[in-house]
């Protein structure tokens, strides 16, 4: 265990990775769903999420949803019905053992509903640039597995991927891509946003998310036809008809509108919460100054991140020797090296919450049997490297410039 310098004394009150911040709009709009007795998958809040969703992210159409993952799978199914038409018999996953390209450094609700269809979610490897998938993996996947027609990609932590060139090279192939912008709402590539740049894609309401509903999530198209599909897909399919009746498979995905109150209540501090989140990060990089570490790297000539969490990656050279089972962590101290795990210890003797970078999709018990692309064949595994070497920082609105520093002064004493 950490040995913990009683000089730092713990916080009070947990400092959180990311926890909801509410601002009071939103129990008014929740009583309104509440008076009215509009407590149900319809009303005017719901309405009000997908205008305003559409005119702060600049998307046509969006349909508000019972989470990202939800949003995530409908845009899945869509994108695979469109390329290999409908299952026959409607027991059978739409993408039944076709192949996927997916980002491999990301949270799993990315690339799950891959295997909801009966797909297999191939993974491609990270850059150093972003953190997000890497343009020349994708390409040397596509040398591999040139019947691969779906793409599925994350912009890890609030930082854009480099989503232009992934499209390029999409576009070239014939493959259309589904874009998961759970973690990077209100971050823009050449001003504009993620969440635009699939041709179909998924924003996350999760408590932990820039802003939240407590739940919800919201499909993103800019085709009338997918948006319509993917609603009635999410109300159970009900066909225009005296009664239940259905031709198609049908899911319980709709957002609430009480869920709906929350985010219609939160939307107005998206630029807020942003502001507090880049003004985090840039005081980690202040006060991370002079030690062998860098923070989670952008694109900063053509690229806003909405800084959700703030990262950091150790200096190989400045590592201490750390082993990870499936289960366990342990490392070796060693006078001016740390890893990740001595500087989790020691961030959670603040009471503070930080946590390892996502584990890659291609190191995870249940999808070993995967296929895994890098940029080249001999070349290092780039997602295993950042895990091995970066962690996530205590990155809450909430917390204090002093917080910050103590936990920046225990990071330090790591060295
Ligand atoms: C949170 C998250 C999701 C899932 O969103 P939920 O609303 O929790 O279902 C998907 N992908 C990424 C990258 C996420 O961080």
């Amino acid at each position: 265990m950490y040995d913990k310098d009683n000089k730092v004394k713990a916080f009070e009150n947990k400092i959180w990775l990311a926890s909801p911040t509410m601002h009071g709009d939103e129990l008014k709009y929740m009583k309104e769903a509440f008076d009215t007795n509009w407590m149900s998958t319809v009303g005017a809040n719901i309405n009000e999420v997908e205008r305003i969703t559409c005119e702060k992210i600049g998307c046509k159409y969006a349909v508000a949803l019972a989470s990202g993952t939800s949003a995530l799978h409908l845009a899945i199914r869509y994108a695979a019905i469109r390329l290999y038409g409908e299952p026959q018999p409607v027991s059978k996953g739409v993408l039944d053992g076709r192949k996927v390209f997916c980002s491999d450094m990301t949270f799993d609700a990315s690339v799950n509903p891959v295997a909801y269809e009966g797909g297999e979610a191939v993974f491609i490897d990270t850059e150093y640039d972003t953190w997000n998938m890497d343009p020349a993996a994708l390409e040397r996947a596509f040398e591999l597995y040139p019947e691969v027609k779906l793409v599925v990609v994350a912009h890890l932590y609030g930082a854009p991927a480099k989503i232009d060139r992934i499209r390029e090279i999409c576009d070239r192939h014939g493959a259309l891509i589904v874009e998961d912008a759970a973690e990077s709402m209100g971050a823009s590539l050449d001003g504009k946003q993620t969440g635009t740049f699939g041709d179909y894609s998924a924003l996350s309401f999760n408590g932990n998310k820039i802003i939240t509903g407590s739940s919800g999530g919201v499909f993103i198209t800019d085709e009338k036809e997918a948006a319509d599909k993917i609603r009635k897909w999410s109300t159970q399919s009900r066909d225009n008809a005296p009664w239940y009746q259905h031709t198609e498979m049908g899911y319980n995905y709709r957002m609430s509108n009480v869920v709906a109150g929350v985010v219609r209540g939160q939307y107005p501090y998206l630029e807020e919460h942003i502001a507090q989140k880049k003004a985090i990060y840039e005081r980690y990089k202040e006060g991370l100054k002079g030690l062998p570490v860098s923070m989670n790297p952008f694109d900063e000539e053509r690229s806003v991140p909405n800084y959700w969490l703030s990262c950091m990656i150790i200096d190989r050279e400045a590592m201490c020797p750390q082993s990870r089972t499936d289960h366990e962590a342990s490392y070796t101290p060693q006078p001016g090296k740390t890893c990740p795990t001595e500087i989790l210890e020691a961030i959670a003797s603040l009471n503070a919450e930080g946590r390892p970078i996502w584990k890659p999709m291609h190191m995870q018990p249940m999808y070993a049997a995967r296929e895994f692309v890098k940029a080249s064949a001999d070349g290092i595994d780039v997602g295993a490297d950042i895990f091995e070497r970066g962690l996530c920082l205590p990155s809450d609105n909430k917390m204090t410039p002093e917080q910050q520093d103590r936990i920046i002064e225990v990071i330090r004493r790591c060295f």
